[in-house]
């Protein structure tokens, strides 16, 4: 037989899957011999079976009587009694705090005969009916459904009748009336008299609490904080203790260190004569626990003395509800304190120093999604803002600039100084001169992998993608939101880490601890200057990024595409590149040598167009790896769809057709009618999953070698300059054994060829992507090519799911992710179970014929902290993200390493 029921003296805090985080906690604190009122906890498998079968285990209603009678027996006072009646809450509490979305009714046990007991007890009747009152509100609205207004509107005109400015201001008579009127409600709108009977309010209330799991706000909540579905919610049953007994009592909410800046020191409000429920609602304004040491110096020190005991004993940031009744202190709640990112950095030190917890768990108290939100500017958190619209936030940070529709306004207005913000419809890799210049990027259509938010990230600018409220009419040059009409110019302020739009001007804050991360602890406390906090938080980063350094397995390499990036992410610590996308390098002037090689009728034709672009590859990768110099540089040969570097179909097709009928003629109309030709025959219904990578190199002779001559040259001259180039050549979309042997053969001959040529030696080890399901199921060959795998997540996730990566996310993501298909897109967190296992059979296939193989990931989830934990688990040797992300993957792959090393201890 289950046991559905725990007095607090039986629990303990690690309890909290049975008994909820409130149950176990107030259990904890029993334990202790802390000041809590005595209950019991009815536990989570009672929720879920009650939830599975419509109705209460049968033994549950057994377990309660007898927890009940012991807590009547302790009191020395039953549940509801006429003359000295105990009454007590019934409080929801699920292992994951899910604030406000649960029910809580106090006052349990009154009703028309305990009133009076209560009356005598505390010696106030008009606290007598005031608590009734309440009681009936709360059970009439939580438990039996009635409209909540209802009973606020009877009490609304009450106060009006006898000209009472606050609830407080009611007499005893009113609030006897009142009680009538809030039967009646319920009588009228709930279809059964408001329970006398006390044991009838306490079952009745617990179910509802139990039903209060499933409502939709709770699901809601849950999905968007990923807590499971079928957890279900504990029930605490606990002695009601008054704070609303005259000045002498009161209650109040407190922190052992301050949980919004870490500060250490006791922290807290405190309300004189007030529940819990007014201190939430705000009505009064509350007191600081200095006033309370004041007020009543001996609960102050009791307090003071059970806030330090807590700390100490869950050697944490502790939060806790409290009430003083008459004098004397009772401990309502605890927890470890939620905190702001700066103050998670700052706590987990000051408790290192403290001789709290070691080095290795205070790395697991802060997360890399704290650390990047430090990294960024932020928007003035107390300025006012005008909203515009909400988009998908796609890089984080906070961007304020005029509108500029494309990249030849971006550059013009950006060279005169302007911050601008670039907003078009979507962005393709035209748009990459204006992405550059821009503070920020807004887009109305695209995901978080489209175009604009891979490159906005890769280059640490903040997007907004995906804001479908907004229409973009480059002609008329207009940005349409709802009503509103913005051009070019008009001053915008993006927040990539929430996805908001405001109109005009937000003020933004620098980040000390990004200037500590690019240039040393040095700059970050220069940065920081005379405030004392900052200087502790930007100490308090870099030991902990220094220990998680230390401790993690996994080396962080980065997504590069050229020097500049590459230097970046060097200084944030980034260990080599892991992926160079050498496609980026046939953009802007380059692209006419690109459509010259598509358009070579011939073998001379072709050779002369690829001739004109070694050059211009092998300074690319020359600044590459002395930006890099000593560092492994993985070069992945050039992966999309040759489509890309041409026009698009249809306005080309116009243009034509356009100078057709006009009847016009020339060299430049051939070359369009020329071009319009290729980009047809090239034209392809799927050509993510076409003509690109790997089978593009075998297609087109010529392609491929011209870039590993070209890498091949860049290392013997960098090697010739003195430099220690590392290039690593990578092969992308590999599906068989067959292809990655064709090019590597090719490789290596062009390899031997140029040292030859140079007189010098290269050792350039040569490798491929694994990101078709294919190359994972079929590892164990592919290995045999291979010195590397690098997998290539994005297109595992593209191709494993049969997601199109451009298309999906603004397509019917918001209805998965509403409907409960996905929790996450499976773009930005890997999908362990199922791209996961590709990753995990690829990894472990491929090192059964080739032990020792190193293995790398590239995608976007090589700088998610969830996937990072899991590539951990799996054994990589190193992921690699954009140089943004690098001290996040930095962190997180040290917090990865402790955290296996704890699991298999
Ligand atoms: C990938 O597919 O995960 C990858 C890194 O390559 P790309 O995003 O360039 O396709
Ligand atoms: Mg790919």
């Amino acid at each position: 037989m289950a046991t559905y029921v725990y007095r607090f003296t039986e629990g303990d805090k690690d309890q909290k899957d049975l008994l909820g985080g409130k149950g176990a906690n107030l259990a904890e604190m029993t334990r202790l011999g802390l000041p809590v009122p005595p209950g019991f906890t009815i536990t989570t498998e009672a929720c879920r079976a009650y939830l599975r079968d419509g109705d209460v285990p049968a033994d549950l209603r057994v377990e309660v009587t007898l927890a009940l009678r012991e807590l009547e027996d302790t009191a020395g006072r039953s549940l509801g009694d006429f003359h000295d009646p105990l009454l007590v809450s019934v409080r929801s509490g699920a292992k994951f705090s899910m604030p406000g979305m649960m029910d809580t009714v106090l006052n349990i046990g009154l009703n028309d005969a305990s009133v009076q007991g209560l009356t005598e007890l505390a010696g106030d009747a008009r606290f007598a009916w005031d608590s009734y009152r309440r009681l009936i509100q709360m059970f009439g609205k939580t438990v039996l459904d009635v409209d909540g207004e209802l009973f606020s509107d009877a009490l609304d005109a009450k106060k009006e009748a006898r000209g009472a400015a606050a609830d407080v201001d009611l007499t005893e008579d009113d609030l006897r009336e009142l009680v009538d009127e809030y039967k009646q409600i319920v009588k009228d709108n709930a279809g059964r008299e408001f329970p006398q009977h006390p044991r009838e309010q306490l079952d009745l209330a617990v179910e509802a609490v139990f039903r209060s799991w499933n409502t939709e706000r709770a699901r809601l909540y849950r999905r968007r904080e990923r807590i499971p579905d079928d957890l279900g919610t504990a029930v605490n049953v606990v002695t009601m203790v008054f704070g609303n007994l005259g000045d002498s009592s009161g209650t109040g909410v407190c922190f052992t260190r301050d949980p919004s800046t870490g500060e250490s020191g006791m922290y807290g409000d405190y309300l004189v004569n007030a529940q819990g429920e007014d201190v939430v609602a705000g009505i009064r304004n509350t007191l600081h626990l200095t006033d309370l040491e004041e007020l009543d110096p001996r609960s102050y020190a009791d307090l003071r003395a059970a806030m330090r005991r807590l700390e100490t004993h869950y050697r944490d940031l502790c939060d806790i509800e409290f009430t003083i009744e008459q004098g004397k202190l009772w401990l309502l709640q605890t927890r470890v304190g939620k905190r702001t990112a700066g103050a998670a950095f700052r706590v987990a030190t000051q408790l290192v120093d403290e001789n709290l917890i070691t080095m290795d768990e205070a790395l697991g108290r802060v997360t890399g999604a704290q650390l990047s939100q430090l990294m960024f500017p932020q928007f003035d958190p107390a300025a006012t803002k005008e909203h515009l619209t909400t988009g998908l936030s796609a890089s984080p940070g906070a961007a304020v600039g005029e509108i500029v529709l494309d990249t030849a306004q971006a550059e013009a207005r950006a060279a005169a100084g302007a911050d601008v913000i670039l907003v078009r419809r979507e962005t393709n890799p035209d748009d990459l001169g204006g992405m550059i210049v821009a503070k920020g990027v807004l887009t109305a259509r695209g995901g978080k992998t489209s175009h604009a938010a891979v490159v906005a990230r890769g280059m640490g600018t903040c997007a907004v993608v995906g804001a479908e409220e907004i229409a973009v009419d480059v002609e008329a040059e207009t940005v349409t939101i709802g009503e509103r009409v913005l051009r070019p110019g008009d001053v915008v302020a993006i927040d990539g880490t929430t996805g908001e739009v405001y109109l005009g001007d937000v003020p933004v804050a620098d980040s000390p601890v990004m200037a500590y991360i690019s240039g040393g602890l040095d700059a970050g406390l220069a940065a920081a200057g005379d405030d004392a906090d900052t200087r502790e938080l930007v100490e308090a980063v870099h030991r902990l990024l220094s220990h998680a350094d230390a401790r993690r397995r996994m080396a962080v390499r980065t997504n590069a595409d050229n020097a500049a990036d590459a230097q970046r992410a060097r200084e944030r610590g980034a260990q080599g590149i892991g992926l160079c996308r050498t496609e980026h390098m046939f953009l802007g002037d380059r692209r006419t040598l690109v459509e010259r090689l598509i358009l070579a009728e011939g073998e001379a034709e072709r050779d002369a167009a690829l001739a004109g672009l070694l050059e211009p590859q092998r300074s690319d990768f020359e600044s590459l790896l002395e930006a890099m110099d000593g560092l492994p540089a993985t070069i992945r040969l050039i992966d999309p769809p040759l489509h890309e570097f041409l026009p698009d179909l249809t306005e080309l097709a116009v243009e034509v057709a356009l100078a057709d009928e006009r009847g016009e003629s020339g060299e430049e109309v051939e070359r369009r009618r020329t071009l319009l030709a290729a980009v047809r025959r090239m034209h392809e219904s799927n050509p993510m999953l076409g003509l690109r990578g790997v089978r593009l190199g075998l297609k087109i002779p010529g392609l491929f070698a011209l870039q590993i001559r070209a890498v091949a040259e860049a290392a013997a001259h960098r090697s010739a300059a003195g430099g220690s180039p590392q290039p690593e050549i990578m092969v992308p979309l590999v599906g068989s054994r067959r292809e990655l042997q064709i090019v590597r053969d090719e490789a290596e001959r062009i390899v031997a060829e140029v040292a030859a040529e140079q007189g010098v030696t290269l050792d350039i080890p040569i490798g491929c992507m694994v990101e078709l399901p294919r190359a994972a199921m079929t590892a164990e060959r592919i290995a045999e090519e291979a010195d590397f795998f690098s997998f290539g997540t994005n297109d595992l996730t593209q191709t494993a799911w049969g997601f199109s990566r451009d298309d999906v996310e603004g397509a019917f993501f918001a209805d998965y992710l509403a409907n409960g298909v996905l929790t996450i897109s499976p773009f930005e967190t890997l999908d362990a179970d199922g791209v996961g296992a590709l990753v995990r059979i690829g990894a472990e296939r491929g090192r059964s014929t080739s032990p020792g193989l190193k293995i790398g990931v590239c995608g976007e989830h090589g700088g998610d902290p969830e996937s990072i934990h899991f590539f951990e688990s799996v054994g990589l040797d190193y992921v690699s993200c954009s140089p943004f992300r690098v001290p996040v993957a930095r962190l997180e792959a040290g917090r990865a390493a402790v955290k296996g090393e704890d699991a298999t201890r």
